[in-house]
């Protein structure tokens, strides 16, 4: 039978001659493998669609649980994204940890409407891409269920002093409440803040702030140490999205170049777009 849904492409792979093996994140049957034959094939009509981080509306022809793009037509291309190396590969990046965490067959319209977001954000260019790096993943733990808590010291009981998240646990604790061995990422008043926002925000707000130095590193390690100890893996397109932004950071990093306040500055007046 035929299905008309939307996708996101989160990976390609080369098929036999001309074809693909593609994994979609589509609005209606979560995470699933598309067959894309003759994308690679030149003049194909599916073969704009069948890129990694584009967005489309997919016409799939489902036989005994396989599928097949039989049409496509890109609606969101991002096209910030194909330019810039940096947030490009970002991106890629943003898709893995989406294939991480998605379930085959199993619809999650939240998980597709946040990925959209991230990427029209990142491709827009207005905010600074460790922010939405570090936003990314957090976000992303709260979406999956993993989200941490981050009330008080888990140890003592009271508001943690020289606090640290406690990576294992997802639980905040003072730093001299730390049990030896135990991994964590510091934290201080301005990351730990920004971590509390991220995870209360709703949905569409959850990247409308700023964060400036030194907070806005301690919050970036913490939310990407925390993400993938959570995951308890390793991700190639984050190792490949270092090696590319290296240096680039300050030129990629557009609208924290020029600090005007320290700490957490909720900015109401800046919206958010919605990728859908
Ligand atoms: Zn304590």
């Amino acid at each position: 039978m035929y299905i008309n849904t939307t996708g996101l492409v989160l990976r390609e792979a080369p098929y036999r001659e001309s074809s693909k093996i593609l994994t979609v994140l589509t609005a209606t049957h979560g995470k699933i493998t598309v067959s894309a034959r003759g994308a690679r094939r030149r003049g194909s009509r599916i073969a704009a669609a069948a890129q990694p981080l584009m967005y489309s509306e997919m016409t799939l022809y489902n036989q005994r649980d396989r599928y097949t793009l039989t049409e496509a037509q890109p609606v969101e291309l991002f096209p910030g994204l194909t330019g810039d190396l940096v947030r490009f590969s970002l991106g890629a990046y943003f898709a893995e940890l989406l294939e991480a965490v998605a379930y085959e067959d199993v619809p999650n319209p939240e998980l597709l409407a946040f990925g959209l977001n991230a990427l029209y954000l990142l491709g827009e260019g207005q905010r600074s891409v460790r922010l939405i790096k570090a936003v990314f993943e957090l976000r992303l733990m709260l979406i999956s269920g993993y989200a941490p808590n981050l009330s008080a010291c888990v140890r003592c009981r009271q508001a943690a002093r020289e606090p640290i998240l406690l990576l294992e646990e997802g639980t905040l604790s003072c730093l001299r409440c730390k049990r030896a061995g135990e991994p964590y990422a510091p934290l201080c008043e301005g990351s730990l803040e920004a971590m509390g926002f991220v995870l209360s925000a709703p949905p569409r707000r959850a990247f409308s702030f700023r964060l400036e130095e030194p907070a806005l590193s301690r919050f970036a390690s913490a939310c990407e140490a925390y993400a993938l100890q959570q995951l308890g893996r390793r991700f190639r397109t984050l190792e490949y999205y270092k090696q590319v932004s290296q240096g680039e950071e300050k030129t990629s990093d557009g609208i924290d170049k020029n600090p005007t306040s320290d700490g957490l500055s909720n900015k109401k007046g800046n919206l958010d777009h919605d990728a859908l």
